[in-house]
């Protein structure tokens, strides 16, 4: 399997090598060049469990890798899981809530980035390579990217977050970690900041080149083929096809979904929930894709208003004509907007504000005796929604555990359970973090002068 730019600048990249780049060097992101038809297989698949399911699909994408080497890394990838059979399922009526979040952080971003902090390992000691991984957080992202690749001598994870800006536990998530690969850099400034700064660091070629610099956000392909699993394997648990409610921010997830039905697999609808912050929910509704003002909500994973895996689901609705791709994103970078018909047929979307959020964490609670963290939420109150109009079954996509945000919870419901002793065992522990100056040299100087290679 080749991968290429949804630019229309880079094809016949191998697998690894799209590991290692992260984003295409013509700004694009990169997708398979074909996708597999997965129809004659399905019945095959259906009885394995989680990483057996996983070990037939990944290989179809990662055909540079040893079979048997990938089986292993799959494997090795979700053993630290918490639940048997990695993805842990909850019937709240007739609607199916499928928990994400029973890796190591205790969000639904541990299946992809612990898989991905494997594939790092193998491919970087294959050709010999120290890598330096830079991202940015506003909480979930940066300790379950740490998690994924902490004590690997092969890399240097560097973590850019606004100081006093992300929860206490987020923060103890990232900090507490021992390992001397890990560095956690506070921004006296904004998530947006942070982001920026990263786009701006990755934007020197030069020094991108100088310090082998990788990525682990979502642009990454290797994430979002993590993602495509678990959606099949859902799939293939029922008789009739089945639709998805997902708690969308970047579009990652709920893009893995969509590329699972292209596969083949039996799904019905994709239903996306968005918080205030609700760019996807109005292009779905009108093909309008305009920048709104970023507001923050209950469910801050979410509050963001560019979603960068939207390139890739554009390049499909484009036919994969990336001349229409490029005058799409070149109008919506100078415009602040572009348009296109709506995408009906895809997906189906709601926005939720923060009263439907909260009624939600308290009627799931009080109905079933169930706590929701806040973006869960987000996707059970539109599951409300969509009911009535989705026939078959309904699961919603449940993406961190509760414990991770008490605050959101405990104002919907003050007596709801919302701990984890992964995450009681934290307090107390020495932390390790450096306050930086929002600025990129400050940023390349910590780089250049604490990179281990
Ligand atoms: C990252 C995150 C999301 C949003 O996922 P996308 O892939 O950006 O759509 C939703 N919920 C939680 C808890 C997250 O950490």
């Amino acid at each position: 399997m080749k991968y290429c730019s949804t630019r229309g600048g880079v094809s016949g990249l191998s697998f690894v090598d799209s590991l290692l780049i992260g984003l295409a060097p013509d700004g694009g992101l990169l997708v398979p060049e074909q996708l597999p038809d997965v129809g004659a297989d399905i019945s095959r698949w259906r009885g394995l469990n989680f990483v057996q399911f996983a070990q037939e699909i990944i290989p179809l994408f990662a055909t540079d890798i040893a079979p048997a080497i990938l089986k292993e890394l799959i494997v090795k990838s979700y053993e630290n899981f918490e639940h048997e059979d990695v993805v842990g399922w909850q019937q709240l009526g007739d609607i199916t809530v499928m928990e994400l979040f029973h890796g190591p952080t205790l969000a639904f971003k541990d299946i992809a980035l612990q898989f991905l902090g494997r594939l790092f390992e193998y491919a970087l000691a294959l050709n010999n390579q120290h890598l330096n991984i830079l991202g940015a957080t506003s909480g979930d992202t940066g300790s379950a990217a740490i998690a994924g690749v902490c004590g690997q001598s092969n890399v240097d994870i560097f973590i850019l977050y606004p100081d006093n800006r992300v929860s206490p536990l987020q923060e103890l998530q990232m900090t507490t970690v021992p390992d001397e690969n890990v560095h956690c850099l506070a921004i006296d400034g904004s998530f947006d900041d942070c982001q920026s700064l990263m786009k701006e660091v990755f934007a020197d070629l030069d020094f991108k080149r100088e310090l082998n610099l990788g990525a682990v956000n979502s642009v990454n392909w290797a994430r979002i083929l993590a993602q495509v699993v678990y959606y099949g394997y859902a799939s293939l648990k029922y008789e009739e096809a089945v639709s998805f409610c997902v708690p969308t921010g970047n579009f990652g997830n709920v893009f893995a979904a969509y590329l699972a039905r292209q596969m083949g697999f039996p799904i019905e609808k994709l239903l996306v929930a968005t918080n205030e912050n609700d760019i996807l929910a109005r292009f779905i509704d009108t093909g309008e894709y305009s920048r709104g003002e970023v507001h923050q909500t209950l469910s801050p994973a979410m509050d963001i208003q560019v979603a960068s895996n939207f390139e890739r689901y554009l390049y499909y609705h484009f036919g994969k004509d990336t001349d229409k791709l490029c005058a799409f994103m070149e109008q919506f970078q100078t415009g602040g907007s572009a348009q296109i018909s709506p995408p009906e047929g895809d997906f189906m979307a709601t926005a939720v504000d923060t009263k439907q959020t909260l009624d939600a964490v308290r009627k799931a609670y009080r109905d079933y005796g169930y706590v929701l963290d806040p973006h869960t939420a987000v996707s059970y109150a539109a599951c409300g929604y969509f009911r009535d109009i989705v026939e078959g079954p309904l699961i919603c996509v449940a993406t961190a555990h509760p414990a991770k945000f008490p605050d959101a919870v405990h104002s919907a419901v003050p007596q709801a359970p919302a701990q984890h002793p992964a995450l009681d065992a934290l307090i107390g522990l020495p932390q390790r973090k450096t306050v930086i100056e929002p600025t990129v040299e400050a940023v390349k100087n910590y780089l250049r002068t604490a990179s281990s290679r």
